[in-house]
């Protein structure tokens, strides 16, 4: 008998070494590889006409030898080569290493053959496909999907999916903790079936079927905590004692643009919270660029110039300097007499613990960072205000964090992702909800285009032009498909190319992931101050990032993301008062593909482009791209899954209206897993 919690070295075949690697991607216990869902899945599609064939992805094509079959290249890498013909063309297809198939498929008859297209000198070609031949072969294949999971290097996709196969073997219905009441209004499958089904699906609906369930348990889970941790909701008295002052009418004098209508009204909305009988709990939602930094600097105003203190907390580094430096400017500029600080995690001991001091003394009035803002160590002198910024899940575990200090603070939560009102008021339930929903005047609506791979050459030379204008571009090019750890090399080859291409008086920086903090941010300064001219980036760039002076946003592959994460990425240009211009280039020639993309061209509105994106895909395609990279549920996308939220914010409610602590015999396991939860997500946020 295995048990979940056992650790995965436990599994047959693991040993030390390997269950390192396992650690290395989060899976510790067999419990956590059960829970190690695949990314997407191989798909044995029935083969495509050799006129359809794609650059960039693998297919599968049928047809029969065209011509001879040719051995070629060094004796240590000899290549073979043929053609495959079918009614609509040719291919040109190759193998490594595999001399012997001259004869095996010189044999007449139809072969099938699946494997990647790329790209060479002399047209498309597929490389080292899988054979089947006789064509029959195929059959068995036909429709099956092969799980596909993220991997470090050193571990093997067939590795982590054998130990799956062993681990499922440990899942049983006794680790369900969905109430079975709610299992069978929704008919969903049991437990066993699903978890296998998440992994090794016989087809397509079964898999739907089970992530429907893990998806469904996702929100019930998240909205029951969110609920059982408010405290019968009641909202705490505002202490703090905030009056209008004399400065902040002088600083929206002084600055260089009047707020849109849109803006003073939320700014209304938050000066009248702060000055209410209670705490403020609102969320600030607005498109990217819709200028939410100010409304929050002035919220943040109003803290400090009555004496009190005032936080920003930005998810990311570079994001939080960003806001740093853009506070601080203001306050020097503005003549404002008020410090700002910043506190972050990559700062040395020393460091932080100076910022500490002079957070507890009194001294920053104005106090900007990441998640470190909230950790235990760090004592306020007064602090009457936390916003947030671009951080979805901030709610009521951060609050919970807040709350151990002093008085509750008012609490802004600020969002660039569209989300409809009545899904915001489930997944937001205990705030105060005001929208942005107008962009400033002075901007010149971004030229858009789609373009495919032909135009690259085009676009180098667009860019050229632009930088010798002073400008400056950014280049998305997406993640490597097969292995998240060569995210690195593919930027940096990228850049590299780049920079031999656009001569040696443009200097071409480069951002990943897998960078040292230090290093991301020399990178954003040296961006910042127009030092570099053209960033490669991944999509880490995507939130938040306020450089006005880049008029170009160049993204690779556009068809392998989703247009909300599209349209967050074209919103870094866009932002000041030269004309920008976003170029979506896809290899793919697709007219679905092409047709998801024009919704880009022919919309700036992120709540629009969301749905029409939802509305083109369909509910059957679960595969492919996710619709947010900021939203973090596991399994489940607000987008697509908006009926499954809506109905386990229904269910949510009447679980607590019949059993309020969740503790009757059925709703046991529920609780105890919602408790666990709370108690591993507050840990986190007081680390
Ligand atoms: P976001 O809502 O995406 O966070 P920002 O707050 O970063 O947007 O604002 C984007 C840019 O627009 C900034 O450079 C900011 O100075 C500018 N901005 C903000 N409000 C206005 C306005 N009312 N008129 C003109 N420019 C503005
Ligand atoms: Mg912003």
């Amino acid at each position: 008998m295995m048990y979940s919690r056992s650790s995965v070295g436990s599994l047959k075949g693991i040993g030390e070494k390997t269950e390192k690697l396992f650690q290395k991607i989060g899976v510790n216990t067999v419990g956590d590889l059960i829970r190690y869902y695949p990314r997407s899945f191989d798909i044995y599609e029935d083969p495509v006409p050799i006129s359809e064939v794609e650059e960039g992805r693998t297919m599968t094509v049928s047809g029969t030898v065209f011509g001879r079959i040719t051995v070629s290249g060094s004796r240590s890498l000899q290549v073979t080569t043929l053609y495959l013909k079918d009614l609509t063309g040719t291919i040109k297809v190759l193998w490594f290493r595999m001399p012997f198939l001259r004869n095996t498929l010189g044999k007449g008859g139809e072969i099938i053959l699946r494997g990647r297209v790329a790209r060479r000198r002399d047209g498309l070609v597929m490389e080292h496909p899988e054979i089947f031949y006789p064509a029959g072969k195929y059959d068995s294949k036909r429709s099956s999907m092969q799980p596909v999971y993220a991997l470090t290097a050193g571990l093997t996709n067939n590795a982590v999916a054998k130990a799956v196969r062993q681990a499922l073997d440990a899942a049983d219905d006794s680790m369900d903790i969905l109430p079975e009441t709610l299992a069978v209004r929704h008919g969903f499958p049991s437990y066993a079936e699903s978890v296998r089904a998440m992994h090794f699906p016989d087809n397509k609906d079964s898999f739907i079927r089970a992530r429907s369930r893990f998806a469904y348990e996702e929100f019930l889970v998240f909205i029951l905590s969110l609920r059982m941790m408010k405290k019968n909701g009641e909202r705490s008295e505002n202490h703090f004692n905030l009056e209008d002052k004399p400065e902040i009418s002088r600083f929206l004098e002084a600055l260089p643009y009047e707020l849109t209508g849109a803006q003073k009204k939320v700014w209304n909305d938050i000066r009248s919270d702060m000055q209410g009988k209670h705490t403020m709990s609102r969320l600030v939602q607005g498109d990217v660029g819709s200028g939410k930094t100010v409304v929050a600097f002035l919220g943040l105003l109003l803290a400090g110039l009555n004496g009190y203190q005032g936080a920003l907390m930005a998810p990311t580094e570079v994001l939080a300097r960003q806001h740093f430096d853009t506070v601080s400017g203001m306050l020097k500029q503005y003549g404002i007499p008020l410090k700002a600080g910043l506190l972050t995690g990559s700062m040395t001991a020393k460091e932080k613990q100076e910022a500490c001091e002079r957070i507890a003394s009194g001294e920053i009035s104005l106090i900007v960072g990441t998640h470190a803002l909230i950790q235990e160590k760090v004592i306020y002198h007064d602090l009457a205000l936390v916003v947030t910024d671009e951080q979805h899940r901030f709610g009521v575990r951060q609050r919970e964090a807040l709350a151990g200090k002093a008085h509750m603070p008012h609490i802004l939560v600020m969002s660039a992702t569209p989300i409809p009102r009545t899904l915001a008021i489930i997944l937001y339930g205990d705030l105060d909800i005001s929208v942005i929903d107008e962009l400033p005047k002075n901007r010149l609506p971004i030229k858009n285009c789609v373009v495919d791979t032909g135009y690259r050459e085009t676009a180098y030379r667009f860019m050229k032009k632009q930088v010798s204008e002073g400008r400056q571009c950014y280049v998305i090019c997406p993640m490597v498909e097969e292995s998240e750890s060569l995210e690195a090399e593919n930027v940096q080859d990228y850049s590299h190319m780049l920079s031999e291409e656009m001569g040696g008086d443009i200097r071409v920086g480069h951002l990943h992931g897998k960078m040292k903090q230090q290093e991301k941010e020399a990178v954003m300064d040296a961006f910042a101050r127009n030092d570099i001219q053209i960033l490669v980036s991944t999509t880490v760039i995507e939130v938040g990032i306020d450089v006005p002076n880049a008029t170009v946003m160049m993204i690779e592959n556009a068809e392998r993301f989703g247009l909300a994460q599209l349209h967050q990425l074209r919103g870094r240009v866009g932002r000041g008062k030269h004309q920008s211009y976003c170029i979506f280039m896809t290899a793919s020639r697709s007219d679905d593909t092409k047709e998801r993309l024009d919704i880009l061209n022919r919309s700036n509105d992120g709540f629009f482009i969301a749905a029409e994106d939802l509305r083109l895909r369909g509910p059957g395609d679960l595969f492919g791209i996710r619709q947010s990279g900021i939203l973090d549920f596991k399994t489940a996308d607000i987008f697509q899954d908006a009926d499954l939220l809506r109905c386990a914010a229904a269910d949510a409610g009447e679980l607590l209206a019949a059993d309020p602590h969740l503790q009757s015999p059925e709703n046991r396991k529920l609780f105890c897993f919602i408790e666990k939860r709370i108690k591993e997500t507050m840990l986190e946020t007081t680390l």
